[in-house]
């Protein structure tokens, strides 16, 4: 039979065992273990101190420990000198001295170095406030819990980091802009960070454990590699290489379309085992806004500029023909013809270079006083000997004030407004009215045409849009509302379809008094 001590001794190393399993709040289990072996020695007090590289040495608990006291020990270890202990048995006997001495030997401890291979993790120190020296026994006790108390420490600062790194691996993966999808072997969801929930519009919890084919909506089959062929044939020959796949995919609430770039790899384990398949999947509009661009660049430049400069080379051609005298009149209208599809050619460019300009920039803006109905009736003559069929009104209230604008631009504004209603309009009453409101003015240009399809309206002010019916009727390169929007923009002012006009088109703008960009 084992003495009672022993057994009690047996209980409380085989519950601590029990605790470094179940326990892994460090601060809970050194605790519980600071307590037990109080309770073991007889003791009234004590305390855990452990090493870690920011604080030094320092006490993690303590239990019954008068606050002059607490704060005499903290300071003291704070003195210490932080040199590595080479057998971990340097501050023990000094410790124990400079108690002797601060309380006239009125109170003992006995402290054992927390030692887990060959590291000093720290100290566990019991104190006793009667006389009474501590036997070896209680060292070899007391020694028995430093050990599970360093291997607790050990098995806690593991499990922190090892916690500290997977939250640092989420926080990573949710703060990335491209969505990140973590597949299983068998295609089943695993993680879906939060760019992707936003981009498909769908939940993660509603995603973990699906098949990719039911949380990936394709609007038509995406071109790449299928990950399926990647896992049956490309992997199993060409080690870990990245695949693309590019395609729409369809958003789960606003049935729409995303388009997307999905650049996925395989993780391996060590043994060549398929663990995970990782997609980085990118919102591609951008890219696809930019190729569409260009494409309606090239389709501007090769259709709306090759029509006058074909023009012109027909008139120069036939008025240079040698076997024939033109009269001065034919040589006129020729020329006519010829000078007014440079200035159409000139214009074209000039849009053109705006919108490049907006593109990589900006468009330079010079402010000054100007007065809106004064461009408005400069402008008008121009117009009408252009195009006689048109009469054109201009309406504005007596008192309309002058306001801060970039002159020029503003002209190509209603330039462009009125220009349109003439082109769109095949006769009758082109309107330029006027109106004061509380913090801004506002110009609008109404004729009596075809009017604007209420599906249009919403792109009209897109680069490069134009209707596809009047696109088929008339020349122009879907620029004139873009550029328009984009002037009124940087003069803080809005431009908008009157879309209670019913007559035909009526298309407003706004400017403040104000403005507050420059
Ligand atoms: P463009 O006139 O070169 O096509 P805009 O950007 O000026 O380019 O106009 C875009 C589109 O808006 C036009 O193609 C046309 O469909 C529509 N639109 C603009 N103004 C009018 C109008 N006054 N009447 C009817 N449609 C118009």
């Amino acid at each position: 039979m084992l003495p009672d001590f022993r057994v009690r001794q047996r209980d409380y190393l085989l519950e601590i065992s029990r605790l470094m399993t179940e326990e892994l709040d460090l601060q809970a289990l050194l605790q519980r273990i600071l307590r037990i072996a109080i309770e073991m020695l007889i003791g009234h007090a004590g305390f855990i101190a452990l090493k870690d590289e920011k604080k030094g040495l320092h006490i993690a608990v303590h239990e019954g420990m008068p606050e002059a006291l607490f704060n005499y020990i903290e300071r003291w270890l704070e003195s210490l000198p932080q040199t590595e202990e080479e057998d971990g048995e340097v501050y023990v006997p000094e410790i124990n001295r400079m108690l002797n001495e601060v309380s006239m030997g009125m109170i003992t401890g006995v402290g054992i170095n927390m030692i887990f291979q060959k590291e000093f993790i720290g100290q566990i120190y019991v104190f006793r406030n009667y006389r009474g020296a501590f036997s070896a026994n209680d060292r070899a006790v007391l020694t028995s819990f430093a050990n599970q108390a360093a291997i607790a420490v050990r098995n806690a600062r593991l499990f922190n980091q090892t916690r500290e790194q997977s939250l640092r691996l989420e926080a990573l993966l949710d703060s990335v802009a491209d969505g990140i999808l973590i597949l299983k072997p068998d295609l089943t969801v695993e993680r879906m960070n939060r760019s992707l929930q936003r981009m498909l519009q769908v939940k993660e919890e509603d995603c973990i454990g699906k098949h990719i084919q039911a949380v990936f909506e394709w609007a038509k089959p995406p071109q790449g590699t299928r990950i399926e062929e990647a896992i049956m044939e490309i992997w199993p020959n060409t080690a870990q290489e990245h695949q693309y796949l590019e395609g729409d995919l369809v958003r789960k609430v606003t049935r729409d379309t995303l388009p997307v770039g999905i650049t996925y790899g395989p993780l391996f384990s060590e043994q060549g085992e398929l663990l995970n398949i990782i997609a980085s999947v990118r919102d591609i509009t951008r890219f696809r806004t930019a190729e569409e661009m260009q494409n309606s660049f090239i389709s501007v430049v090769s259709h709306e500029l090759k029509t006058p400069i074909a023009l012109i080379k027909g008139y120069v051609s036939t008025l240079r023909r040698d076997d024939v005298q033109w009269d001065r009149d034919v040589v006129q209208e020729s020329l006519a013809v010829i000078e007014e599809e440079a200035d159409h050619l000139t214009a074209m460019v000039d849009d053109l270079l705006d919108a490049t300009r907006l593109q990589t920039g900006g468009l330079s803006i010079h402010k000054s006083e100007i007065s809106i109905p004064a461009i408005v009736k400069s402008l008008v003559p121009r117009f009408e000997t252009q195009s006689p069929e048109h009469s054109l009104v201009v309406d504005f209230p007596e008192d309309y004030p002058p306001v801060v604008a970039d002159e020029d631009r503003i002209r190509q504004v209603l330039s462009n407004l009125i220009n349109n209603a003439i082109k769109y309009t095949p006769a009758g009453e082109i309107r330029i009215s006027g109106k004061v409101r509380q913090k801004d003015v506002v110009v609008c240009v109404s004729d009596h045409g075809p009017g604007i399809d209420p599906r249009d309206i919403p792109y009209i002010f897109e680069r490069f849009y134009r209707s596809d019916e009047v696109a088929k009727k008339t020349k122009g390169t879907g620029l004139g509302l873009y550029l328009s929007r984009e002037i009124i923009k940087a003069h803080s002012g809005k431009i908008w379809v009157d879309e209670t006009y019913q007559e035909g088109s009526r298309i407003c703008f706004s400017l403040p008094f104000s403005p507050t960009s420059s």
